[in-house]
Formats: structure tokens, sequence, C-alpha cells
């Protein structure tokens, strides 16, 4: 082996062990090697645990490691990295349902959930429906003997409402279904989705909670991925058998990009929330705005829910808010106000530095006008991190088109 075209890749020297730096080392492969071939058949067992190495789509140190960190951040126990947020959502349905069950959403779910409900899986057989999130006792209605799933969010999409989780938790648990928790808005610092009840003699926990790393644990709307945890190890193990199956992997630098950014995740949390009460208290006193939906104001859906949830825990409020803008006013003119708006940006997704704005079709997102909105056109806003003067004069600045 002397030719350098070989030495240039079965190089001997290797380096010193010992480093150690505050970020850890990014360790990215498709091929994992093996010492021989008894070694690779040995492996093959142990996976599941992560004491052992197969092949990149199914684990490296570098995501093992952010796997670790988001179970000490949401307090599961298992964790698995997919390519997006919605594709953990699309994982958890996949591994739980199959041809002939029935699951339930929300009415306020993240659209694209309730679109993979409505598309591929009533094409496989799995039926959908929809209940109110603001009421248990329709959960509990529409729960059958087919029912295998519920999807819950809390605070809902779009609209910010905040249910009444435990008491849906704990009907989930009464009637055997499984649970699982959309928990981007959260994030593991408002609550904890696995000790919903805490002080409680016996912490009551949804199966599973999903979260778009994408919003705060990336926090610089440049990363695409999500997460699925369970403490569960049967579901746990269903779930990895699907992510297997499904070939979801994810890039190590962009791993690499959330464990940076992981541990001020707090700090932005607080930040973007604080900024975020300031505004939405400042919008309701704005004639324009004929509802402020924010799981903090009183006004708002669920608040007492909230309250209940979050601030006896853990705490807070995420950093986003939404304003009925007043029926009088048409399509072009609340679209002619977010046009005005020059810090805040037009764009989809949350969690990064820049505010953003985004005007939504209510009416054709939710099985007719929910009882507790005023009419209107709906508004949201995601506050980022810049100074709260700065945002409240740019929508102040916008409004004048309307006045
Ligand atoms: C953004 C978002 C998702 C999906 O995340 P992606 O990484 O964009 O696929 C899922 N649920 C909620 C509540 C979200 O806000």
């Amino acid at each position: 082996m002397t030719h350098p075209t070989t030495q240039l890749i079965h190089n001997p020297y290797t380096p010193p062990p010992g480093f150690d730096a505050p970020q850890p080392g990014v360790f990215k492969a498709s091929t994992v090697f093996f010492e021989s071939v008894a070694d690779m058949r040995s492996r093959y067992t142990s996976v599941v645990d992560k004491n052992s190495y197969t092949y990149g789509l199914r684990g490296t140190p570098t995501s093992y490691l952010l796997e670790e960190r988001l179970c000490a951040l949401e307090g599961g126990t298992r964790c698995l990295l997919a390519p997006s947020g919605l594709a953990a959502i699309a994982m958890v349905s996949l591994s739980l349902l199959k041809s002939g069950d029935e699951v339930l959403i929300p009415d306020n779910s993240y659209g694209p959930n309730k679109d993979l409900c409505d598309g591929e899986l009533k094409d496989w057989g799995i039926s959908y429906q929809v209940y109110d999130p603001m009421d248990p006792s329709d959960l509990e209605a529409q729960i059958s003997s087919r029912t295998k799933l519920i999807w819950l969010e809390a605070a809902g999409s779009v609209t910010l409402e905040f249910p009444n989780l435990a008491e849906m938790v704990r009907i989930a648990r009464r009637r055997k279904v499984f649970t699982a928790l959309d928990n981007t808005w959260g994030a593991g610092l408002a609550f904890n989705p696995f000790d919903l009840t805490p002080g409680s003699v016996e912490p009551l926990a949804v199966d599973v909670s999903t979260h778009a790393l994408t919003k705060y644990p990336s926090g610089g709307g440049d990363v695409l991925m999500g997460s699925a945890m369970t403490r569960d190890t049967a579901v746990h193990r269903r779930l990895a058998t699907t992510h297997r199956r499904l070939g979801f992997g994810v890039g190590a630098n962009d791993v690499e990009a959330v464990l940076r950014s992981l541990p001020s995740m707090p700090l932005r949390y607080r930040a973007h929330d604080e900024a975020t009460r300031a505004l939405a208290q400042w919008a309701q006193t704005q004639a324009e705005f004929v509802q402020v939906l924010h799981p903090s104001l009183e006004e708002s859906p669920g608040h007492a829910h909230w309250k209940a949830q979050c601030v006896n825990g853990a705490g807070g409020a995420a950093g986003l808010f939404s304003v009925m803008l007043d029926a009088r006013f048409s399509q072009a003119q609340v679209d002619a106000f977010c046009d005005a708006l020059q810090v805040f940006r037009l764009g989809y997704s949350w969690g990064g530095p820049i505010s953003l704005v985004m005007p939504y079709d209510l009416e054709s997102m939710r099985n007719g006008w929910p009882q507790h909105l005023l009419r209107g056109t709906l508004v949201r806003f995601c506050i980022g991190l810049e100074a709260v003067e700065d945002l409240q004069a740019d929508i102040e600045e916008a409004l004048r088109v309307l006045r």
C-alpha cells in the first residue's frame, strides 16, 4: 500500500485521542465500518439502544447526541430525528395506524397534518375525524373501537386556542387510545408533555411528542428537522421500525446547527415570549383588530387552560399571536396591510430572529366558523428578536392603509 493515491484513502495516521471542546464533533457517514463479519452481525441486535452503529441512516454519534439532548429538554426517554417536523408527524401516524383504523385530529391542527389524513391515510383505508379542541366531551364522543390515535396540539395552529390537554389525555388513556402531541409551540419549555399534572403521584403523559426542530431549536430559519419522542419502549420500537423503513435521515451539518443553537433556546424562547405578550397587549388597544389571540390574554380561547398548564409549571407562551381584522375590511385591504409591513417579512415558519406575518383564509381551514372567534380576516404574527418598539411602530404604520 505505497501508492500515494491509495494512501490518500487508507492513511495510517490517526489523530491523538483526548480532544475536547465546547462543540461536539460532527460525524458524517453513509458507510460505517465493521471489524469483522461477526462484528457486523452482532450489531443489529442493539441498534435501538444506541450502543452500536450499522449505517449512517440508523444513527451516528452526532445524531444520537441531539436525540439525547432533546430527551433532556422534553422529558422523553427515546427520540428519533426526522427530516422535518412534518416528516416526524407522518412517521408517527404511519407507525401507529393501519388500514381500518381511525385517527382523530383537532379542528385547529397544523394544516399539513390534516392534509396527510385527508390524502395518503384516507387512500390507504385509514379514516379520520375532526374534533373540537375546546370540548373534551366532543373528543370522547368521537372515539370508537376503530380509533387508534389522537393528535393533540397546544396551542392550536394559527388560532392559538389552548385546550384542556390533561383532560383529553385522561380520556384517551381511559379509552386506551394512543396520544401524539405536536409540541412545537411549547418546545419542551412551556410545559412537560410527559408530566402534564406536575406533583401528582402518577405522571400524566402523552404517548408521543413531536417537535418541529425547524422552529425554536434551530432558531435560525435555515434548518428543517423534526423529532418524535416517547417514554414507552414498545412505542419507540414501532416508531424506530417505521423510521428505518421510510429511510428518514438527517444531515450531520443540520444536526450540528441545532446542537449549536440548543443551549440558547431557553433564553431565546423567553425573549420571543416577552416581546409577543407586550405586542399582543398593545394590539388589543387597536380598533382595527376586533380580537387578539394569544393564550396569555384573558379574552383568548382557553386562557384558563393555558394558565393551569403553563404558568404553574415551567411557564411560557412562545412567540406567536394572531389578530382578527374587522370584517368590514376586504381581503384586498388586509393584504395591503400585510404588504405595508416593513420589519415583519411575509413568510411561513417561525422561531427565527426575523418577525414574520401571514394572512390566513380561516373559512377554508375549518369545519365551519369556530364559535369562539369573531368574524373577520385572520393575520398571524410570529415575533422574532427585533426591538419591540420597532415592531410596534411597523404595525402602527401599516395600519394607516386601513384608516
Ligand atoms: C412548522 C410546524 C410543523 C412542521 O415543521 P416543518 O419542519 O416545517 O415540517 C409542524 N407542526 C407545527 C405546529 C409547526 O408549526
